[in-house]
This record gives structure tokens, C-alpha cells and sequence, in this order.
């Protein structure tokens, strides 16, 4: 058995994506009546959290000489990689408002950036009906 440490290496690597194992226990939230209001708040806020500054996507950070941007692994869809210009880029393009479109599209631009923008958005909202008597049915 030569590969426990492959095995470390690949358990770290899906560990990244325990906040899409919360998504899934949110989605089990709301279909099972019995979880209520505080556990569905509570899962929510874990999975939008860990989509803004765990989740591993891509930088995408511009660089000189790059269409595409940084490709380095960063953490949430709000943060950049390692490279300290690049941390912040993301929250920056947010505050001014001509880059929004910009970081939206970068939200996009693969399959990973994708699934965690989605899981975002599904966590804000649920958190939102939840969080609002009246709106859930
Ligand atoms: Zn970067």
C-alpha cells in the first residue's frame, strides 16, 4: 500500500469542496420540513461564506499580456491568489462600479467558477426566503 499519501493529497484536494457537501445538506434542509428556519440560515451562511473566501476557482486576476488572466488557484470568488496585487483585485472591481461587469464575466469563465457562483447565489437566496417570514410558501 504505497499510496496513503496520494490518498492524503486527494482527500485534501475534494476537502476543498466541503461547502458544496453543505449545499447539499441545505437542499436536504428544504426538502425535509423538520430541519426549520435556523438550520436552513445556518447552512446557508456556511455555503455563501465558503463561496466567497474558501471555494478553490481561479483568479482570473488581469495580467499584462494574459486575455484570459491569472490562472492561479485562489480562494472564494472574492479573493485572489497568493500574489499580493491580486487578493484584493476582485473586492476592488466591486467597489468601482465600471469593473462589475468585468469581475461578473470572470465569474464565468470556467466550469469551477461557475458551480461556486451558482452555490452563492442558491445559498444567498435560501438564506433570504428563510430569513424572511412570508416569502417561503
Ligand atoms: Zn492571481
Amino acid at each position: 500500500m504505497a499510496t496513503s499519501g496520494e490518498r492524503g493529497s486527494l482527500l485534501g484536494g475534494l476537502g476543498q469542496w466541503w461547502g458544496i457537501l453543505a449545499g447539499a445538506l441545505l437542499i436536504a434542509a428544504w426538502i425535509n420540513e423538520a430541519a426549520g428556519p435556523a438550520a436552513i440560515i445556518a447552512l446557508s451562511a456556511v455555503v455563501l461564506l465558503w463561496s466567497f473566501f474558501q471555494a478553490p476557482v481561479t483568479c482570473g486576476a488581469p495580467v499584462r499580456g494574459r486575455k484570459d488572466g491569472c490562472r492561479n488557484n485562489a480562494t472564494g470568488i472574492l479573493m485572489g491568489c497568493h500574489i499580493h496585487q491580486h487578493r484584493w483585485q476582485k473586492l476592488k472591481m466591486l467597489i468601482f462600479r465600471r469593473r462589475v461587469r468585468e469581475f461578473c464575466s470572470g465569474l464565468f469563465s470556467d466550469g469551477k467558477g461557475t458551480l461556486v457562483t451558482l452555490a452563492a447565489a442558491g445559498s444567498f437566496l435560501s438564506g433570504l426566503v428563510a430569513l424572511i417570514p412570508g416569502v417561503a410558501v
